[in-house]
């Protein structure tokens, strides 16, 4: 890799202009035996929560080495209020959705166990990092929250009245993406795509007399759930979000 681009690391530590931040083992290893960074060289950190900047490896040893905050090249800046709820599918897949997710700039993804998914396949550790390396190569600035796997039961539940859900809706009965987002667009907004198996009847039925939940299609073929969040995401951005 060519020195002059700045490898871009996340630092779970605050940081402020000649603060010093000691890279995890995996990072450092990437650093110094991946890169082949020597003293001196720069690179970009980000915190999640003050914005990047440009540090410089002050000191090194074999697994470890400090870096040096020199200056703030970006201010913090939030990715807009968007959900995910997706119901887990296999450990690649599930890896491509919340890559894929974080890219799109979602705030919060929610593991969402619905009738048909199978939760064995949840690890939440598992989805952070991929989070913070998704961050890390999109040059997104915040690090979207991973909650912990609930029922679309208890969802449904405990959901704040002030923020849609719009449920992808492979049965047809849906409306136009487009026409539903543009007609209810709302600055708190939540996506949710099915599981593998579809949702159940059941299901269906009891999102179908929820208010703040709205059905929507994504065409006459069925996709399946990783290529649905993507495509909804997609759309929402560019409909509601920040890609105007
Ligand atoms: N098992 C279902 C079937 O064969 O009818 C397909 C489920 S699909 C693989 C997984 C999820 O993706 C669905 O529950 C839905 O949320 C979303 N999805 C896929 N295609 C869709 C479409 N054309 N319109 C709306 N949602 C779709």
């Amino acid at each position: 890799m060519k020195k002059n681009i700045k490898p871009r690391l996340f630092s779970p530590q605050k940081l402020e202009i000649n603060s010093l931040w000691q890279p995890e083992e995996g990072q450092t290893h990437y650093l110094l035996n991946v890169l082949r960074l020597e003293l001196n060289d720069e690179i970009k950190v980000f915190d999640g929560q003050s914005g990047e900047y440009i540090g410089q490896i002050c000191s090194l040893a074999k697994k470890s080495c400090s870096i040096k905050i020199l200056e703030k090249i970006r201010d913090m800046e939030y990715c807009p209020d968007l959900w995910l709820l997706f119901a887990p599918v296999k450990k690649d897949k599930t890896d491509f959705i919340i890559a894929g997710a974080t890219e799109l700039g979602v705030a919060q993804i929610v593991p969402t166990l619905t009738e048909r998914t199978i939760t064995e396949r949840i690890k939440k550790e598992r989805y952070e990092a991929q989070v913070i390396e998704a961050c890390e190569q999109c040059r997104r600035l915040d690090i979207p929250k991973i909650c912990d796997p609930q029922s679309l039961e208890k969802i449904l539940a405990t959901w704040p009245q002030d923020r849609i859900l719009y449920f992808m809706d492979e049965t047809g009965n849906g409306g136009d993406i487009q026409t539903v987002f543009k007609n209810t667009s709302n600055a708190k907004a939540a996506i949710l795509v099915g599981p593998e198996g579809g949702f159940s009847e059941k299901e269906l039925q009891l999102l179908r007399q929820k208010s703040f939940a709205k059905a929507v299609s994504l065409g006459k073929r069925i996709l399946r759930a990783e290529t649905a969040v993507q495509a909804a995401l997609a759309c929402w951005q560019a409909t509601c979000g920040d890609w105007k």
